[in-house]
């Protein structure tokens, strides 16, 4: 009797622990399931235009983090060695300029942290992939569909993640990113460099033209992936080109992103594949 009470104690304690094992495995693997969305980039989930950065991808990559913003990175970590910190990093911060789009060459426009899009320009918008609410600049739209079939038919899906994005988005998010800066105690100059290391300026970005196209398929490194290797070698034939390369930060003023592909016509695409140079040094404009 004594034996059966005790082993009814002890079935008890083992169902209790079980119970408790199970409701904190729950609420651990549910938290960060919540944070960051979905572990796969499904693209019904993520809304591009509201973030800069593709949720699932913020931590492992820097997405549009902007080159001259590691510097401020830099800088941040400096600026408790010295005051130098503070004054290079104002030398550094781009003076913008409105970029001046050549209708004839309008895919050969250089948009960046410096040649900034007017703030109401709107391109005429199609969606390459049905399904799939990530909208191109109409006329860059069969080029990447085109590519989109060829690479299917490798057996490499360019699943469309982040396409074209409203100017008006970019700029309430940048300017919350500023505003949170500044209520930290920066100027406004300082804010908005700190605000570019996560969101670029309004106008600043290629998704803001619509010529460009994030492409993620799966959770690991686009790097690593058969679609990149794809692009690497196919992309140009189709008119994109991989627009920041690992080693062109220090021109583009953007980290490197395999992702991001840039569609500049077949024939350009191709020269500046086999030149070697980034956008900037094939056009000779420079953000510096
Ligand atoms: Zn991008």
């Amino acid at each position: 009797m004594q034996r059966k009470n005790r082993f009814r104690l002890i079935l008890g304690i083992v169902l209790i622990v079980a119970l408790a094992a199970l409701l904190i495995g729950y609420f651990a693997l549910r938290k960060p399931a919540e944070k960051s969305g979905t572990s796969t980039p499904s693209v019904s989930l993520t809304d591009s235009s509201s973030t800069e950065l593709p949720t699932g991808l913020a931590k492992a990559d820097p997405t549009m983090k902007s080159a001259a913003s590691s510097n401020t990175a830099n800088q941040k970590a400096a600026s408790s060695v010295g005051q130098t910190a503070s004054g290079q990093a104002e030398e550094n911060w781009v003076t913008p300029v409105t970029v001046k789009i050549d209708p004839q060459k309008w895919y050969l426009t250089l948009v960046s942290i410096k040649y900034r899009l007017p703030e109401n320009y709107q391109p005429e918008l199609t969606y390459p992939v049905k399904g799939i609410d990530r909208p191109l600049d109409a006329r860059v739209t069969p080029h990447y569909v085109e590519m989109y079939n060829a690479a299917k038919a490798d057996g490499c899906t360019l699943t469309p993640y982040s396409g074209w994005r409203s100017i008006s988005r970019q700029k309430s998010n940048y300017e919350n990113k500023v505003s949170n800066y500044m209520k930290e105690g920066n100027s406004r100059a300082k804010a908005e460099q700190l605000a570019a290391e996560w969101i670029l300026p309004p106008g600043a970005s290629e998704h803001n033209m619509g010529l460009s196209m994030d492409i993620v398929n799966t959770q690991e490194s686009f790097e690593n992936t058969k679609e990149f290797k794809w692009l690497q070698e196919h992309a140009a034939d189709y008119g994109f080109i991989l627009r920041y390369p690992k080693d062109k930060a220090s021109i583009t003023k953007v980290a490197y992103e395999p992702w991001h592909w840039r569609y500049v016509g077949v024939e350009d695409a191709k020269k500046i594949k086999a030149s070697g140079k980034c956008l900037e040094e094939y056009l000779g404009i420079y953000n510096s």
